[in-house]
């Protein structure tokens, strides 16, 4: 493997919308109809033109499935493209939860490939108001991209945390990951 194909990844602290990522994920809910928090951040600065065809897709295709990925251009935004996947509803820990968030993550990114969108910035999915514990949302987020980009595409792939909180549990996370 020759290092030009290699992923370049990074945890930073930031606003998912003001990223230049080729694409950007949007933790939206099954509805695609727009929320809180990402989602609502995505669908004011991106402008009408994402949920028009959020629409289309719902229309065609029905809800989005917690754990699936759908994707629309990114209107207004710098990214050109969203992927919007629905995490988990965290209940307790024992309703699926963990492969729903690895779906997400993993769905994101093989929708991504097949689009070849070559740089991809995350949320992290399912932490707001879905309720996910941080620490264990971390592990599964780090885990799913960190294995998913040893396979040749991306040029780039970052996580981007809202908070310093937050960001703190990623990079802590992190380096937990890499000790072992
Ligand atoms: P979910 O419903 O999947 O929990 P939320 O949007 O409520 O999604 O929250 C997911 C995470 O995204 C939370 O950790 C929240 O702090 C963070 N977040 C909220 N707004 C932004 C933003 N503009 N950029 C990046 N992260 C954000």
């Amino acid at each position: 493997m020759t290092t030009k194909f290699k992923t370049k990844f990074t945890i930073i602290k930031g606003d998912i919308t003001e990223q230049d990522s080729q694409a950007i994920v949007n933790a939206a809910n099954s509805s695609l109809m727009g929320g809180g928090g990402v989602d609502g951040a995505i669908h004011r600065k991106g402008g009408p033109q994402i949920l028009a065809e959020c629409k289309e897709i719902v229309n065609k295709q029905g809800q989005c499935v917690p754990g699936e990925a759908v994707i629309t251009s990114g209107g207004k935004l710098k990214a050109a493209y969203v992927i919007h996947t629905v995490g988990p509803i965290w209940r307790g820990g024992n309703s699926g939860e963990a492969e729903v968030l690895r779906n997400a993550y993993y769905n994101c990114l093989q929708l991504a490939r097949l689009r070849n969108i070559k740089s991809l910035a995350f949320p992290s999915i399912s932490t707001g108001a879905y309720k996910y514990p941080w620490e264990l949302a971390a592990q599964i987020a780090l885990e799913t991209i960190i294995a998913n980009i040893k396979k040749p595409h991306f040029t780039e792939v970052k996580l981007v945390l809202f908070n310093e909180d937050i960001y703190k549990v990623y990079v802590d996370t992190y380096k937990k990951i890499s000790r072992e």
